[in-house]
């Protein structure tokens, strides 16, 4: 900064109010984090909210991709950084990201309880140092993020949902006779779930929440109303994704943040393909997990892998156990990235871009 000249400045200063004064939307970088998860909203006065900052095994580069976003939004600062849930695919790049951008407020569920030795040193040493001249908040279902134009409320955190249905919810899910349950670990069902509205748009991400989560937020009754966007979908993983939860939402489009070797896997792909006026699956990789007989179309797809296989083989792989020996590494991706953007309109439109092929659709107001 000291080197730079004041023109520059100047023309810095002018960027980033340019951003900011023509957005009318609300606008949602969905950026790769190799499987993890970071997904950065802009609302039109610029205010912004960052759930989760990608993985502790490559911090500089999903940082790094963090700022790439905030700087196309113009952002100068991250107002508010939800943390879903304590592990290290989801908050892995925070204290390389605080580095780079102020951060004003830290949100998460309270307490692991995933016992691990590197994210308890990160909890105890590193993360107060990070909130100690910020604001450090514990979400409680029902808290709200306050923002101007956009309402945003905590629908889950630390194992605990909504007292009463979000207003538009309520009506009685009749997938929960079909719920087949299921759990994985301690901290998925831990994680801070939103639900975010912008004018007649709705939009959700429920960080990792696992199946038995989703049975609980939507059945009997659903306590969460229909969106136009899903975003996340715990990377696509079936450990989540029953249709209790991708059907009741009736998505028109989702974005998934799954690895290529992460998340995609039939049952995802089959229970989200048949949710009632689904239109398009957006994912931030292929995943080897998928296969051809279960991937979304290419152009929805925003990244590859550094070595691109000659093809992708038509079976999908089935996934190798948590700590498996002998399995080879999962292709990797460290070069260039792209994310995936949606803008929302006050209206319920949206537009989704594909930041790697420039593909782009919009969905007219329902
Ligand atoms: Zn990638
Ligand atoms: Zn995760």
């Amino acid at each position: 900064m000291r080197t730079m000249s004041a023109f520059a400045v100047a023309l810095c200063l002018l960027g980033s109010l340019g951003a900011a004064a023509s957005r009318t939307t609300l606008d949602i970088y969905v950026v790769d984090v190799e499987g993890g998860n970071a997904t950065l909203f802009v609302t039109p006065s610029g205010e912004s909210v960052l759930i989760d900052s990608g993985n502790a095994n490559g911090a500089v580069r999903d940082a790094g991709r963090i700022m790439d976003a905030a700087r196309d939004a113009g952002l100068t600062q991250i107002d508010h950084v939800i943390t879903t849930h304590w592990h290290a695919d989801h908050f892995g790049g925070l204290a390389e990201l605080a580095k780079g951008i102020p951060i004003k407020e830290f949100i998460d569920h309270g307490p692991n309880v995933q016992p691990a030795a590197a994210t308890d040193q990160f909890l105890q040493t590193t993360y107060p140092r990070l909130y100690a001249s910020a604001k450090h908040t514990v979400a409680k279902p029902g808290d709200r993020i306050a923002l101007k134009e956009v309402d945003w409320r905590i629908v889950s955190s630390a194992g605990e949902i909504l007292k009463s249905p979000l207003p538009g919810a309520g009506g009685k899910n009749a997938e929960c006779a079909n719920f087949k349950p299921g759990d994985n670990n301690a901290e998925d069902p831990m994680s801070v779930a939103s639900f975010i509205t912008f004018g007649r748009f709705r939009t959700v991400h429920l960080g990792d929440l696992t199946r038995n989560m989703e049975f609980k937020l939507m059945c009997p009754a659903a306590m969460l109303p229909t969106v136009d966007l899903f975003l996340g979908m715990h990377h696509g993983q079936e450990s989540s994704n029953s249709p209790v939860m991708d059907h009741a939402l009736r998505p028109r489009a989702a974005i998934m943040n799954d690895g290529t070797r992460k998340g995609g896997e039939p049952f995802t792909m089959l229970s989200i393909h048949t949710s009632p006026g689904f239109e398009d699956l957006w994912q931030m990789h292929f995943s080897l997990l998928s296969g051809q007989e279960y991937t979304t179309p290419g152009m929805f797809i925003a990244n590859g892998t550094d070595e691109a296989p000659a093809a992708m083989p038509i079976a999908p792989m089935a996934a190798p156990a948590p700590g498996a020996q002998g399995v080879p590494p999962a292709p990797v991706h460290n070069g260039k990235a792209y994310w995936i953007k949606a803008s929302a309109e006050r209206d319920g439109s949206f537009t989704v871009t594909n930041q790697r092929n420039g593909f782009s659709k919009t969905y007219a107001a329902r």
